[in-house]
């Protein structure tokens, strides 16, 4: 059977309300640090989707008023007339490619902070904020609920003049008033909007009766909803509560966009959650409930899990959000046949980290997701090459791996080098750490890419020295040698290293991770690095059995984890694997069984006895080769790029912009690539 054939159920139209998908690729609603700030870019990231085979393409929350302000994070925004223009480039752009334009309205009460608007919080109960900041929301009165709607009501009508063709009532992620108003956790009112569940659905009841009355005609109106908290019975469940609002709402949307709460469960990482289609179990009631077409997602990356989904009668809609950033072209590859050539996201969320960040997405398997716009690249197109057609990369890690498959894609003759005996560099090393399995997909799919390819040579086992370079006689080289971890302490809290004596039984990342099990005693593993990897290790080690303490200067585990919608639950993991944690401490120097910590507070120090350290501290880049090269009176090369690790160390996400951005840049004129850094989308100057 063709993958036409197999897959064809997945390509039928699908009706949603007055309106008609193509077929059942559905992009949910996700954030991209893009929004109001960057709408071009924004538009053209959608239409990036459409084009690729996505029939709905949707926005990320939009907020619909000021008293629904999520600055500095940009979002979508429609507080008003203003705001149209700026979301008709992206119901243009993405209609233009034959896909339906959704909008996921949203006022998110008091987990918006209003920092820019300094507009009052809105909550249906007294509440403090989700955050540190010292604010509070105030309990809506009547009036605040019916100018709520009116809100509401407003946001409906613009959306249709901006020429979107679904509109979303959002009661999800812990997120938005319809969610708080649902949840006794936030809603302790006691009037007709509180205690009962059919007090508690009223709002979003009457915004969807009201988003019908203004846009119903012509517009499909969605309800996302998060069936069940995952809190067990603290919190809603799919089986008790989380039915009976389905039960009670079945008919008044066009569509049910279901998933779980909160966001770190429903854009759960696979070190958490390994399992594609995770979400599953929670969803599968709602189509026994509903006549209307229902959307779930849960990384579905295999199309055979997506045809078992809709066979079986659990989904209409495939959803996605990271699939769809990690492979934009997802439903084409599927109707083509071409299922081998999907990049699976890893589920690593360094999407996530992006809008944590309030900066513009970036995606560790899809260097040009955000792209599209400000440097015009393209997932599936790359310019052919020009006159020089050879080239060498030295090293196979995320980079060079990058890099020799856009080269490739170019049309020069590529000739790939890697040390080791196997391909893969840090992503080899890194996925065989515990929960971290999922990340080999990055060098899988471009090694199963190289090897389609007739004019790519891979060597393992091989590696260069300057004089093997040039003797190979390629003049166009990159080195991606990387930067493996430093065995010294150098690293945010010790400039000068640590003071180790000799005999100190003292390991490295790359020693554990190739294999190495520190001999007895127990084992300190001290995080200077405070990103995921120490965190990893320690888990990783403490599933041996073996006694783990671990020493960070940090006040958490793993800090930058927050971004990725996982640090509490890397802590947790530590602590019931009984991992003893010393926070806010360095490392003052170590020596034969015993470590000296050191409190980042008081300078007060105090003994660890340990049998071995493990340091994460700073990463060494490798630029031998490069130093060699560079350094040759006579050089035979045209050019010469260091790239990846062995450039800037930073996550694997960034070594493999890296090597696609030196893939591209290669013979363009160097003024013009320094001229064309990147698009801006500069402030205009006009008052409105
Ligand atoms: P990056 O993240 O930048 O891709 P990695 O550390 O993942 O970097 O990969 C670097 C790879 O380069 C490693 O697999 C290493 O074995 C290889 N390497 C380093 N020096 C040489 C060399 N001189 N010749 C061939 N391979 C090399
Ligand atoms: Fe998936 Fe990671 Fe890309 Fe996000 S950044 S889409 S989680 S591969």
């Amino acid at each position: 059977m063709s993958g036409a054939d197999q897959y064809s159920v997945l390509f039928a139209p699908v009706k949603i309300g007055p309106v008609t998908a193509r077929n059942r690729f559905y992009q949910v609603p996700h954030c991209n640090g893009l929004g109001h700030l960057r709408p071009q870019a924004e538009a053209a990231m959608r239409a990036m989707k459409a084009e690729g085979g996505w029939a709905v393409v949707s926005t990320q929350e939009a907020e619909i008023h000021p008293t629904s302000d999520l600055s500095p994070y940009s979002e979508n925004r429609i507080w008003d007339d203003r705001d149209i223009p700026a979301l008709r480039l992206i119901t243009n752009a993405v209609k233009e490619k034959g896909s339906l334009a959704a909008i996921q309205l949203a006022h998110n009460g008091h987990h918006a902070q209003n920092h820019l608007s300094r507009a009052p919080l809105l909550a249906p109960s007294e509440l403090a904020l989700q955050t540190a900041y010292p604010k509070q929301a105030r309990a809506m009165d009547k009036t605040d609920i019916r100018e709520f709607r009116k809100w509401h009501r407003a946001a409906a009508r613009r959306s249709r003049e901006a020429g979107f063709n679904i509109v979303y009532v959002y009661a999800g992620h812990h997120m938005t008033l319809p969610h708080h108003f649902l949840l006794p956790q936030f809603n302790d009112r006691t009037d007709e909007y509180g205690g009962s569940l059919e007090n508690r659905v009223r709002l979003t009841r009457e915004l969807l009766e009201e988003t019908r009355e203004e846009v119903g005609d012509d517009c499909a109106i969605a309800l996302r909803f998060a069936v069940d908290e995952l809190l067990g019975t603290d919190g809603m469940q799919a089986q008790e509560e989380g039915r009976a609002v389905v039960e009670l709402l079945a008919e008044l949307p066009d569509l049910w966009d279901v998933n779980v709460a909160d966001w770190s469960n429903d854009s759960a990482t696979t070190r958490f959650e390994p399992r594609d289609g995770f979400q599953t179990s929670y969803i599968e009631f709602v189509k026994q409930v509903t006549s209307k077409p229902v959307v779930g997602v849960g990384r579905l990356t295999s199309p055979d899990l997506m045809v078992s989904l809709v066979k079986k009668g659990i989904l209409d809609f495939i959803g996605a959000a990271r699939p769809s950033i990690a492979d934009p072209f997802l439903p084409n590859k599927i109707k083509e046949g071409r299922i081998e050539e999907i990049r699976e996201c890893i589920g690593c969320n360094i999407c996530v980290s992006s809008d944590a960040l309030g900066v513009p997405i970036r995606c560790t398997q899809n260097p040009t997701m955000g792209e599209e716009w400000r440097r015009g690249w393209h997932p599936e197109i790359i310019e052919n090459r020009g006159k020089e057609e050879t080239a060498l990369v030295v090293g196979s890690g995320p980079a060079g791996l990058e890099c020799a498959m856009q080269l490739a894609r170019r049309g020069y003759e590529v000739t790939l080098a890697e040390a080791k005996q196997e391909l893969g560099g840090r992503v080899l090393q890194e996925s065989g750490l515990a929960g971290l399995s999922a990340w080999k997909r990055v060098t899988d799919h471009r090694i199963y890419d190289l090897q389609q390819r007739g004019n790519v040579q891979m060597f393992t086992d091989s590696r260069l020295s300057a004089s093997d370079v040039v003797e190979l006689g390629i003049p166009n080289v990159f080195l991606a040698t990387g930067a493996p971890w430093r065995r010294d302490g150098r690293g945010k809290s010790a400039f000068h290293g640590i003071s180790i004596s000799s005999g100190t039984q003292v390991f490295t990342p790359d020693d554990i991770m190739s294999g190495v099990l520190p001999g007895g005693g127990p084992i300190l593993v001290y995080d200077d690095d405070q990103a995921y990897l120490g965190g990893v290790l320690a888990d990783h080690l403490a599933q041996t059995g073996r006694e783990i303490i671990f020493v960070t200067p940090a006040s958490m585990v793993s800090p930058f984890t927050e971004l990725t919608l996982e640090q509490t639950k890397v802590q947790r993991s530590l602590l019931e694997k009984g991992v003893r944690l010393v926070m806010s401490h360095t490392l003052a120097s170590v020596a034969p069984g015993t470590a000296n910590v050191q409190c980042v507070y008081t300078a007060r120090e105090h003994a660890i006895e340990c049998g071995s350290v493990v340091l994460v501290t700073q990463r060494m880049r490798e630029t031998d080769l490069y130093d060699e090269l560079r350094g040759l009176s006579e050089s035979p090369l045209t050019k010469l790029d260091l790239i990846g690790d062995a450039a800037n160390p930073g996550l694997i996400a960034d070594a493999v912009y890296s090597g696609h951005m030196a893939a591209r840049n290669f013979e363009r004129d160097a003024g013009d690539i320094d001229r064309e850094f990147f698009r801006r989308e500069i402030v205009s100057l006009e008052t409105v």
